[in-house]
């Protein structure tokens, strides 16, 4: 098939070029869709990430000393640039990554998105506040905006572009340098993301590239930031939050889910059943956010399960550089091995297999088919722990109380979808899942792409959140500069104390009544 011809191998050597490296190691990239080698990546060691940080530092003060019309200009160009040449991100993607062009175009729209979101609101997020003294006319106080400094980001490989891009936006904007560590499986598509910036105008060296298997550099990423934006599993979180507490410094810990959908009595079962097909199975399974437990109501879990497999069976699967194919495929060999082990133990423990179960080798190494299972239980692996792939369970359930029950009896919170043909009782059970995000009447997308909305992980699916003015703030710290015109808070030596104690009193009474704080 050949890579695609926007991918040719100066560029490849360019991207690769990028990363801080004096190991002498690499690690070998490989076209999912063939398992063949693309590059060497090289890798990089401690000593490494401290001289990115050195660079990122120096950079930052630059950077951070521009008015934020100017660096705003930096990230317009840089929208612009990717709006140009989103394919040849779309296309490094998905040699990396094995996903469905669909998606990968779908990932370059959310940077996109977040870019505009925060050119718009960031004059308003960042603007300082001044706000009255506590001495009346005396005194000022002004609520400032300082950056962080440089943000240790770590990426995983499922979203990867958007997960580094998208998350470095508001740090930027806000006045941080970055040092990144995508996955070593999805690097050279986040490169480019990081060239174009550069080519915007972006002043060298502010977002500096590393590489290397999380153990091997997590740790000096976590010690040398000031403050670490992470994306990945709640295992690797805990480790990196656990860091980052140690050394006094703020993280956002975006990790896994086992997402649940709840279809109720009055839902459009035809809206619902192409909305649940999307969401379980965009990306191959292998989304944070995506469904992989279906709740229907015991009067139409009959109807529901038929139309939903005949749906899921007419999935088109393929590994193409084109937008032909619904799904492609999963990441990697070990995480289809993973996916497989899941299905087979769920099987052996007596789970009905309704559709797929089994890879496509005649597709590619790593392809899995689209997969429904019923008649899981407690004892199955899948029942609890996140499968990461194209599979997913139906469930029936009796009452309401009892959906929203089976929903909520998860460690995760991370996603929620409730479908129903009255909006205002679905939201309403949508309200009582404790999940950070609730769709009614879709499955992920409505929640994640309103960029207005702050959103995080519940439970033990993350610290923080992202988007919105919280998505832009954390990556600053709140400074209060207070200036008093006449000095008039120091008592002097002869105070009468009984005096000013009922002085006090008093004016504390009046300021209660004034609204005065
Ligand atoms: P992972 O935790 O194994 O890896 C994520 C990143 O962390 C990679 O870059 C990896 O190299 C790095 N890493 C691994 N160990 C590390 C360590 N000790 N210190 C520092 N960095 C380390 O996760 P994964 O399996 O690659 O990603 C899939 C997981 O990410 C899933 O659980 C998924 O739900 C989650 N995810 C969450 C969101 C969200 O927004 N909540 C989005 C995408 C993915």
């Amino acid at each position: 098939m050949g890579l695609p011809s926007s991918t040719p191998p100066e560029l490849l050597t360019k991207l690769t070029g990028m990363v801080v490296s004096t190991s002498g190691r690499s690690h070998a990239v490989t076209e999912v869709y063939t398992g063949e080698k693309v590059v060497d990546l090289p890798q990089s060691d401690p000593a490494d990430v401290q001289t990115a940080y050195a660079t990122a530092r120096a950079a930052q003060a630059v950077w951070a000393s521009w008015p934020l019309k100017r660096r705003l200009a930096v990230m317009r160009r840089f929208h612009e640039l990717l709006l140009e040449r989103g394919l040849t991100v779309v296309d490094l993607m998905q040699i990396e990554t094995g996903k469905a062009r669909r998606m990968a175009f779908e990932e370059t729209c959310d940077v996109l998105m977040v870019t505009s979101h925060y050119l718009k609101a960031a004059p308003r997020i960042l603007k300082e506040r001044k706000h009255g003294g506590v001495v009346p006319l005396v005194s000022t106080s002004t609520e400032v905006r300082v950056p962080k400094g440089v943000v240790g980001l770590i990426s995983p490989w499922n979203f990867p572009f958007a997960t580094s891009l998208s998350d470095a936006m508001p740090a930027l904007i806000a006045g941080n340098g970055i040092v990144l560590k995508p996955d070593n499986k999805s690097t050279l598509n986040v490169a480019y993301g990081v060239s174009l910036l550069y080519e915007a105008g972006l002043p060298a060296g502010l977002v500096q590239l590393v590489c290397g298997q999380g153990p091997d550099i997590g740790s000096a990423i976590v010690e040398n930031a000031d403050y670490v934006m992470f994306t990945g599993s709640t295992a690797t979180g805990r480790t990196i939050g656990a860091q980052a507490g140690q050394n006094l410094i703020g993280c956002t810990l975006e990790l896994g889910g086992k997402n649940p959908l709840i279809i109720l009595d009055d839902a459009d079962l035809a809206e619902a059943i192409a909305g649940t097909v999307t969401a379980t199975f965009l990306n191959t399974g292998q989304a944070c956010m995506h469904i992989e437990r279906i709740y229907v109501c015991d009067e139409r879990r009959e109807e529901f399960t038929r139309r939903f497999v005949e749906a899921v069976r007419a999935i088109q699967v393929g590994g193409t550089y084109d937008f032909a194919p619904d799904m492609g495929s999963l990441v990697s060999v070990p995480q289809r091995e993973r996916v497989q082990s899941h299905v087979e133990d769920a099987l052996a423990k007596g789970a009905t297999l309704l559709t797929g179960g089994k890879p496509r080798p005649d597709l590619g190494p790593a392809f899995f088919e689209p997969t429904v299972l019923t008649d899981v239980t407690e004892d199955m692996v899948l029942a609890r722990t996140e499968t990461f792939g194209p599979v997913v369970s139906i469930y029936g359930y009796t009452t309401v109380e009892q959906a929203v029950a089976l929903a909520n009896d998860t460690e995760y919170g991370l996603n929620a979808s409730v479908w129903g043909g009255d909006r205002k009782a679905a939201e309403s059970v949508g309200r009582r899942i404790k999940a950070g995000n609730i769709n009614v009447n879709d499955g992920l997308a409505v929640s994640y792409a309103s960029k207005k909305s702050t959103s995080g992980g519940f439970k033990a699916s993350g610290v923080g959140s992202r988007h919105g003015d919280a998505g832009m703030l954390k990556y600053t710290d709140a400074q209060n500069v207070a200036v008093l015109k006449k000095q008039v808070l120091t008592n002097p030596p002869d105070t009468d104390w009984a005096k000013q104690v009922a002085k006090t009193v008093k004016g504390l009474r009046f300021m209660r009544k004034l609204g005065i704080r």
